[in-house]
């Protein structure tokens, strides 16, 4: 079908860039060496912190978020080491494969794709650990293949329960700038994070906010590493500069979001994504069908993973809905293939946008015969009525 008008890209990212963003990263391309990029770099070097609720430092790459996995694995890790892994989701699946490719002694534990990483299996696994093997533990805040989001202040306090040492990763690559989030706070020693979600960029950045004790353990860590080193990274940005020519004109984009999260206040932008996962939900549960996360404290906020009843193909419904609505859901990934689609309302994104996101997901399912109650998204309009 001929598509006019604009794409409705609801995947949980890359997900839709602001105009302002774009119309910055069409600036040309300077001199990385300059004195005028050291001001930029210095200046996002400093904006990006209160994103991760951090004062510690952040470095940033030019890479997907795979490539901040690997960094945070590799600065603070030696070959051999035990790490600590939840099977929350594909996400998860993915990250622990590559502590394993990586040789890492990895232990998974298993999980059933509809809940969080459990507090209390933490605190389970790492005081049986008497012996003080564990020297990381590994979770995916917001796992994206699933719309489940762990709570990290709880298993932050599972671990000093034990009072065990280990260091803990967290990926927040899809609830980075969407979803509540403290570093510092929270005591996390690696935040990982990407451009293409809730940074509102496209894909091609990535970023570790590093605590003082992953620094401390970065001095003695034995893992390979040269492009992803913190060290040099670390020395140049003390001039804002970059050990590597960096990203520069996403840079540009990175100024312009960070300067659009500031001016909408991030407490403002937590409650507008959770504000619009409430209503998602209230449409997913108006038609009768059925939301993945199987925990009403986890629910994400930035996407709904949506499971689709027997009988019928997830993957076949998204594309009626790209063919007839031009609008891009997101697939089941991994064992879920086929039997959810995912709604992404994060980033850039507002009360209509979601109303037409809903309302082409309802004509998408009526025309996939996928027997729904199409009063089903009136219940997400009467929240959208309130504020
Ligand atoms: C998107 C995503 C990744 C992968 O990031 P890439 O940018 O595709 O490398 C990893 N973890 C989570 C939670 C994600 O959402």
């Amino acid at each position: 079908m001929t598509h006019t008008g604009r794409h409705f890209l609801q995947i949980p990212g890359p997900t839709n860039t602001p105009d302002r963003v774009l119309r910055a990263m069409a600036a040309p391309t300077m001199d990385h060496r300059g004195p005028e990029f050291a001001k930029l770099g210095w200046e996002i070097l400093q904006a990006i912190k209160p994103v991760f609720g951090t004062t510690q430092p952040v470095v940033i790459y030019p890479s997907s978020g795979t490539g901040a996995w690997e960094a945070a694995l590799v600065n603070t890790l030696s070959p051999g080491d035990k790490v600590l892994c939840f099977e929350t989701g594909h996400f998860a699946t993915l990250w622990q494969e590559m502590a394993e490719g990586l040789g890492l002694e990895v232990e998974f534990v298993p999980g059933d794709w509809r809940h969080g990483v459990a507090p209390q299996a933490v605190a389970d696994k790492l005081s049986a650990d008497t012996e003080r093997t564990v020297k990381a533990v590994l979770v995916v805040h917001n796992e994206t293949s699933t719309g489940v989001t762990s709570r990290i202040p709880e298993i932050r306090e599972a671990i000093d329960s034990t009072g065990h040492p280990a260091l803990l990763l967290v990926d927040t690559i899809s609830s980075l700038g969407s979803l509540e989030y403290k570093h510092d706070e929270w005591g996390v020693d690696v935040t990982v994070a990407g451009s293409q979600k809730g940074l509102m960029l496209p894909p091609g950045l990535s970023f570790n906010a590093i605590s003082e004790k992953a620094l401390a353990a970065s001095k003695t860590a034995k893992l390979t590493r040269s492009f992803w080193s913190w060290e040099p990274m670390l020395e140049a940005n003390k001039r804002g500069v970059f050990p590597y020519t960096p990203a520069t004109n996403l840079l540009y984009g990175l100024r312009e979001a960070l300067s659009m999260l500031d001016e909408e206040g991030l407490a403002n932008v937590y409650a507008r994504h959770q504000r619009h996962a409430e209503a998602t939900r209230l449409a997913v549960r108006g038609w009768g069908l059925e939301v993945l996360c199987a925990d009403e404290r986890e629910h994400s906020g930035s996407l709904t993973g949506v499971l689709v009843p027997e009988g019928h193909d997830a993957d076949k419904i998204r594309a009626i809905i790209l063919d007839r609505y031009n609008m891009s859901l997101g697939a089941g990934l991994g064992k879920l293939t086929g039997r959810i689609f995912r709604i992404g309302h994060l980033g850039d994104f507002n009360d209509l946008m979601l109303a037409g996101t809903l309302a082409g997901v309802q004509m998408g399912l009526v025309v996939a015969g996928v027997p729904i109650d199409t009063t089903g998204i009136n219940a997400a309009l009467e929240r959208l009525q309130r504020s």
